[in-house]
């Protein structure tokens, strides 16, 4: 499956949740999460998240592989989100931190 990994958190621009075909995301107050018992590894949110945050899971960086377990925990924990959302106060600024 891919994961979303901690470079959500703070931002949460959503925009993964529109070209989902499965209906994956999970929501929280922070970022979104991705199921792994749904994802179909198609790939369509990777290039449209604003900050980069998705990766597939057998590509993530060994600081990071904690959060494939973090996605499937807080997907079971969290509601589906099924349409974009605002994103949260700040998320520009934090993502002109991240790119630059
Ligand atoms: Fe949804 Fe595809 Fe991203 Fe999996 S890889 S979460 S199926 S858009």
């Amino acid at each position: 499956p891919y994961v979303v990994t901690d470079l959500c958190a703070g931002c949460r621009y959503t925009e993964c949740v529109s070209v989902c075909p499965v209906e994956c995301f999970h929501i929280d107050d922070s970022m979104t999460y991705i199921d792994p018992t749904n994802c179909i590894d198609c790939g369509g949110c990777v290039p449209v998240c604003p900050v980069g945050a998705i990766k597939a899971a057998h590509k993530l960086p060994a600081d990071k592989l904690e959060w494939i377990e973090i996605n499937r925990r807080r997907a079971a924990e969290t509601p589906v989100v099924t349409s974009r959302l605002p994103p949260l106060p700040g998320a520009d600024e934090r993502k002109a931190m991240i790119l630059r």
